[in-house]
């Protein structure tokens, strides 16, 4: 099974919370972008984003193996 993270766009004003907190790297909110991105590959679930977003903006899921969205 993967981790995902997906973003709520609309609720997210991009405060940067969820890419400093992440202990995975797996969000990415550099000076040049409106809103968070993901790494690859990089989200273990852990949830933190999710619990700490201040907006509700985050919704953390898992999906298994080979099976596409
Ligand atoms: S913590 Fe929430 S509101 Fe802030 S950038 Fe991340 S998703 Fe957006
Ligand atoms: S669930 Fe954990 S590892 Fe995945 S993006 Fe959120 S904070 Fe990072």
């Amino acid at each position: 099974m993967a981790w995902y993270w997906t973003l709520r766009e609309g609720d997210c004003p991009g405060c940067g919370i969820c890419a400093d907190l992440c202990p995975h790297h797996a969000i990415d909110l550099p000076p040049e972008r409106a809103l968070p991105a993901g790494i690859a590959g990089a989200c273990a679930g852990c949830m933190v984003c999710a619990e700490e977003c201040p907006f509700d903006a985050i919704v953390v899921w898992q999906r298994a193996s080979g099976v596409t969205a």
